[in-house]
């Protein structure tokens, strides 16, 4: 075992999939259109150009916090994050810092040594930056998807290992998708991780005085990958008495190793102030009452009703709920299912096993698959007749007192039907005309 664990934290962005950008009626709907055609002078940051702030956007990060258990705060403010980069022509992002839309939530993870509380520090509300490509030495800028809106969750350093981190960001992707606030495709870029790691002498108590942060990482196999990487480098470095300090690297795949970026980046380097453009955000108790019941049933709270419900196996509640599309049409099936006499179960095993599309009408399905099992008793005596005319040694032998042979002639009747017959009233049948 290890002297050292990890302390991880991690912050999550996920681009809304609202129709206008956070601060200006633009299409937000960029992916894939003709670069910078989704411009105004709001997003392209043009001088005295005014934002205005996307009610749908405010929602859905509502939705997202009230969701994760946070508090909806009675006011917040938009923030300037001022830094220099190309892809950012106002010079500052406009974010929220000290004022955030919502705080202090928890999500419940699964790790190696089973399940944990994770406190989520907050959700607030931000805009996406432009896009840089470097394509043959010359770097190229698209501000189709800047002023996006994007909503960033971030969580106290309560990670211990990688799969607690690795179920949290899926259960974070299911819940987006779930509520309906965004498509949180990883590879298209409308979720994006960014994990804090550092690691302490295994019984302390306080954090450890440097963090990591790996940035811009594109899918949950890369972060992994990259946060074991991370976590073997500095537990190597603390033994060979080295002094680890704060910094950002990346991911580099190729290489499978992470590298530095830049070093010491505290939140004081941005030099935050609140935005003069905007007004500060008041929501009132009963627009979060509102959200708060439009929203759906969550995933896991689905999947320990699917198993107290329908006495379903944990492993099956969790694949039938991974998707509202999938739990919807399960439910549906059920429903059918109470009039035509199928149990809960034998649709979840046939949703399961068989895959499927749900346009199928799964309960009529198994109930035809029931039907094809022979349980005419007209049918089954002449099936049982003409096992007894073909097996007439077995039949001697019961006769003269072999009972257990029985099972042979049921055995017959099975091969004869292709499997068909129900074996229990078929040996019925046949000891009553043997006996
Ligand atoms: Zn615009
Ligand atoms: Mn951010």
């Amino acid at each position: 075992m290890s002297k050292y664990e990890p302390v991880m934290g991690l912050e999550v962005h996920v681009e809304l999939n609202t129709k206008s950008k956070m601060f200006c009626r633009c299409s937000a709907d960029y992916f894939g259109e003709k670069p910078n055609t989704h411009t105004c002078p709001v997003c392209l940051g043009l001088p005295g150009a005014l934002p205005y702030i996307n009610e749908k956007a405010i929602e859905g990060c509502m939705k997202i916090g009230l969701a994760l258990g946070c508090k909806v705060a009675e006011v917040s403010r938009f923030e300037r994050k001022n830094y220099f980069y190309p892809d950012l022509a106002k010079g500052y992002q406009i974010s929220q810092y000290r004022w955030p839309l919502c705080v202090r939530g928890e999500m419940e993870v699964v790790g190696l040594e089973g399940k944990r509380r994770i406190r989520i520090n907050r959700a607030h509300q931000e805009e996406d930056t432009g896009k840089l490509s470097h394509i043959g030495g010359v770097t190229l800028i698209d501000f189709n998807r800047s002023g996006v809106p994007l909503v960033e969750i971030v969580t106290e350093p309560d990670f211990t290992d990688t799969a607690q981190v690795r179920d949290y960001a899926k259960k974070l992707q299911q819940l987006f998708r779930y509520l309906g606030v965004s498509n949180a495709d990883m590879e298209r870029g409308d979720m994006r991780l960014e994990a804090n790691i550092s690691v302490r002498p295994v019984g302390q108590k306080e954090l450890p005085p440097y963090r990591v942060e790996l940035k811009n990482i594109n899918s949950f196999r890369f972060m992994v990958a990259a946060i074991e990487y991370e976590i073997k480098r500095q537990i190597e470095a603390l033994e060979r008495g080295e002094k680890l300090t704060q910094e950002t690297r990346g991911w580099n795949e190729e290489k499978k190793e992470t590298y530095l970026q830049r070093s010491k980046e505290e939140a004081h380097d941005y030099r935050y102030f609140p935005e003069p453009d905007l007004p500060e955000l008041r929501i009132s108790e009963s627009e979060i009452q509102r959200i708060r019941e439009s929203a759906p049933e969550l995933p896991w709270k689905k999947e320990t009703r699917f198993m107290s419900e329908y006495g379903l196996s944990e492993s099956n509640a969790k694949i039938l709920s991974e998707s509202k599309e999938m739990a919807e049409f399960f439910e549906s099936s059920v429903e059918d299912g109470r009039k035509l006499g199928v149990g809960p179960r034998q649709i979840a095993n046939y949703i399961i096993n068989q895959k499927p599309d749900i346009s199928v009408k799964v309960a009529e399905k198994i109930k035809v698959m029931d039907v094809g099992v022979i349980g005419d008793i007209g049918e089954l005596g002449r099936i049982a007749e003409e096992v007894i005319s073909e097996n007439p040694d077995l039949v001697e032998s019961y006769k003269k007192g072999k009972v257990t042979v029985i099972q042979a002639l049921v055995g017959a009747a099975m091969r004869k039907t292709g499997g068909k017959v129900d074996a229990g009233k078929v040996r019925e049948i046949l000891e009553g005309k043997l006996g």
